[in-house]
């Protein structure tokens, strides 16, 4: 079923969203606070908006991509927000990574005024927003779940239910965490081989045939040259921000405050991403972290 769809957030992720929607047959009107995003999304035929207010009272669809709750809240329930103008069964999607209690307090919100609203963070990265490979998390009731999945197999491969409202998030911040740990101990890792003499490529290719193999070291691996066409081949441009991990890192410390559930190497990597987005650095792809090791000599 084509439709009209509303896209909010035009960034690394969310440009690349929108541009696979339009593909697809659907029409977009989007909204970003930056012009020149729009701008892109307008020369390939989406219209504009003024507000997130003007969008919702365009369209019954609306889809979020944005960095954190507090650009989530702003957007819908700010002023000029979604929920100014939202329609009576309005379905929003946000696809952003943020704090569970926020989506849900989000959530609640949205159902007083009879409107949908469920998290459905993405996993795959910027190759995968842009080749509509990516991995949805969805936190759903089963009805919403199979009415929503058509619009986000637009733009991904594997749309999982992963249980009611939050769960989706639930996933996600787990999945980063890991993420954020290993992609530190392959950078330091590659660092440490690097400096005892061995080649980059060859020591890649070792440990993606042996125990050490993981995401980070087969498909982001962060010493630049060893994968061509990713963000670490390209000065740390473009990719998944250092910021934007110490945020999902911090979400995940939140949870397993919530939860007490202990997390030590969570801990540990959030402090080690915050340190280095302190730096200066947090725009910087995060397999920069395997730069910022390798000029830190002890
Ligand atoms: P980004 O910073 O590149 O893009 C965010 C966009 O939101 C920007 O265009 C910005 O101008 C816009 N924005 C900010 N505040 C706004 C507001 N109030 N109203 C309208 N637009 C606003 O971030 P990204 O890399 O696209 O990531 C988006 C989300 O997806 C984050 O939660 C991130 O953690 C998650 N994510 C990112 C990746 C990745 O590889 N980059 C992968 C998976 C998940």
């Amino acid at each position: 079923r084509l439709a009209l769809i509303g896209f909010i957030g035009l960034g690394n992720m969310g440009a690349h969203m929108a541009r696979n929607l339009i593909k697809k047959g659907h029409e977009l009107v989007v909204y970003d606070v930056n012009n020149q995003s729009v701008n892109e999304l307008t020369k390939f035929g989406a219209k504009s908006s003024e507000s997130p207010a003007d969008l919702a009272a365009k369209t019954q669809n609306i889809i979020t991509m944005l960095p954190s709750h507090p650009h989530v809240n702003e957007v819908y329930l700010g002023k000029k927000g979604i929920l100014e103008t939202a329609q009576k069964s309005t379905r929003c999607i946000d696809c952003s990574t943020i704090d569970i209690e926020a989506s849900k307090r989000i959530a609640n919100l949205c159902a007083e005024k009879s409107v949908y609203f469920n998290d459905a963070p993405v996993s795959g990265g910027v190759k995968g927003a842009e080749m509509a490979t990516l991995t949805f998390m969805v936190g759903a009731s089963k009805t919403d779940f199979e009415v929503i999945k058509p619009f986000l197999e637009c733009m991904g491969k594997n749309i999982v239910h992963a249980g009611d409202m939050g769960h989706g998030l639930a996933a996600k911040i787990c999945n980063n965490m890991l993420l954020g740990i290993s992609m530190i101990g392959v950078a330091e890792t590659m660092n440490l081989g690097l400096s005892l003499g061995l080649d980059k490529k060859v020591l890649a290719g070792i440990l993606n045939t042996s125990s050490g193999r993981c995401w980070s070291s087969e498909v982001y691996n962060p010493v630049p040259g060893v994968i061509e066409g990713i963000p670490p081949s390209n000065n740390y441009e473009g990719g998944f921000q250092s910021g934007l991990m110490a945020k999902d890192l911090s979400l995940a410390q939140n949870a397993s405050v919530e939860t007490h559930s202990s997390t030590p190497l969570g801990s540990m990597a959030y402090n080690f991403y915050k340190h280095i987005s302190n730096q200066g650095y947090s725009k910087k792809d995060f397999g920069y972290v395997y730069e910022y090791l390798r000029t830190k000599k002890n």
